[in-house]
């Protein structure tokens, strides 16, 4: 999501006469987009600030000058902090008013006014203040259709930081769908911090669900393909199990966070959900669509988490094999309810339970890409390879396919969707051949994998 805020707010500043530079060593504005989902996230910032004040002083000694913007969810929830730790700050901006950087930047450029902040919730959501996209680059985009969270896991800063949940009207996607698309996008992934809690106003003052968003969305002609993140098991609700059955450019492959396999664990992080629950909604996705693969985030060494606790989560990873998947040792973050708890576990023994779980992880990992082998998967194009002819792709399952051409084969561009025979796999990508004659028998059938 702060990839897709980045580009919007690069995209307000356009029209100003700001463009983007590669480095910001002379650059009139930087604008540190940040994360504080855990603390290591939070304290890149800071080091990052560290450099940038070098920068300002050099150009400043020579005569000009350099605003530094801190935006994002730190800049909400320790813009006080920042500003104290790193005076050379000149704007603190929210993730939910971030539309207002025109006038901030303005603001800052009067001289003596120290720093700007604007991190209270707006009345009006940013949406209806930000221009219709034009960031297209590449075949594949992220379209925010969903922010903020009223779900206050006991760990989690999101529902502090980025508010209370908000959805994008249809009209209003759809719009910058078609954009998107006229642009060359064939790949849209809807984002929301709760993406499948989407209920946004509908063309006739109904509520849609995100089901009925994906089934409009997939009606944009050009539009190839169709993923959301990230999703609660707690909204998988019925008509979105079964869209994944019947709309054929919706992937085959669903991120789904399950954070733990210990039912004390999950509900002392208020997830609302049992081990039992999670294991189900995995078969009813599966019935729905037997293809479907999964990825999902998991945390160790929540505060009280035993060793059998520990355990449970080992085997519910056993028992699902994902695809893919994020691991991180809990970080207390402040003001949550699960930072002020007596029984945090020792630092050795979350790293110890971290490795144990990315090994079992990054084997399935390997394991689910090695199946590919010998398969016709259909890849979407995005770029041309380090190799001379080589391309790379996506599968419907995320994965990165390199591709060669093959005997007799035509060669694709950017943004087809191809057969490819995959004939290598790594831990992280896969290596396939274009070839009609190799993929024939499955040319003609759609998500014939
Ligand atoms: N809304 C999504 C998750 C968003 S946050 C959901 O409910 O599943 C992304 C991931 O960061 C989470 O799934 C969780 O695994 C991790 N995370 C969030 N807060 C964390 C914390 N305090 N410590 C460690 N990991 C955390
Ligand atoms: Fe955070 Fe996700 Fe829980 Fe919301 S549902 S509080 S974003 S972990």
């Amino acid at each position: 999501m702060n990839v897709y805020d980045s580009d919007r707010m690069s995209e307000l500043l356009t029209p100003l006469g700001y463009e983007r530079v590669a480095s910001p060593e002379k650059a009139d504005v930087v604008v540190l987009n940040t994360c504080h989902i855990r603390e290591k996230a939070s304290e890149k910032l800071f080091s990052e600030l560290g450099r940038l004040r070098e920068f300002k002083k050099r150009q400043e000694a020579a005569g000009g000058r350099m605003i530094i913007t801190v935006a994002g969810c730190v800049a909400q929830a320790a813009g006080e902090e920042i500003v104290s730790r790193i005076p050379q700050v000149d704007i603190v901006v929210g993730p939910q008013t971030y539309h207002r950087l025109p006038e901030l930047i303005a603001r800052a450029e009067g001289a003596g006014n120290g720093p700007v902040f604007l991190t209270e919730f707006p009345v009006e959501p940013k949406f209806d203040h930000l221009p219709t996209t034009r960031s297209v680059r590449g075949v594949s985009a992220f379209l925010s259709v969903q922010e903020g969270c009223d779900k206050f896991c006991t760990f989690c800063v999101v529902p502090y930081t980025r508010g209370a949940e908000y959805s994008r009207p249809v009209a209003e996607l759809i719009v910058e769908a078609k954009m998107l698309v006229e642009g060359g996008v064939r790949e849209i992934t809807l984002l929301g911090q709760n993406v499948n809690a989407y209920h946004g106003a509908g063309d006739h003052q109904e509520i849609s669900s995100l089901s009925g968003l994906i089934e409009r969305l997939a009606d944009v002609k050009g539009l190839a393909r169709i993923r959301y993140t990230t999703s609660h098991p707690r909204d998988m609700d019925l008509s979105l199990i079964e869209a994944h059955g019947k709309v054929p450019a919706l992937m085959p492959s669903l991120h789904l966070p399950v954070q733990s396999g210990s039912d004390r664990i999950l509900t002392e992080m208020n997830r609302g959900y049992s081990v039992d629950d999670y294991l189900r909604l995995v078969d009813r996705l599966q019935s729905s669509r037997p293809d479907i693969a999964f990825s999902t985030d998991f945390i160790v060494g929540f505060p009280g988490e035993t060793d059998a606790e520990f355990e449970a989560t080992l085997a519910l990873a056993a028992r699902v094999g994902f695809a893919q998947a994020y691991s991180f040792k809990y970080s207390a973050r402040p003001g949550t309810p699960a930072a002020s708890k007596g029984s945090h576990v020792d630092e050795a023994v979350k790293t110890k339970r971290l490795m144990e779980l990315q090994s079992l992880l990054a084997d399935q990992q390997k394991k689910f890409n090695d199946s590919m082998i010998g398969r016709c998967l259909e890849v979407l194009v995005e770029k041309p390879g380090r190799h001379p002819g080589q391309l790379v792709g996506r599968s419907p399952y995320l994965q990165a396919v390199h591709v060669k051409p093959g005997n007799g084969s035509v060669s694709p561009n950017i943004g087809d969707l191809i057969k490819v025979k995959v004939v290598d796999s790594c831990a992280n990508s896969l290596g396939g051949l274009v070839d009609s004659r190799l993929c024939a028998d499955t040319l003609t059938k759609e998500h014939a994998f």
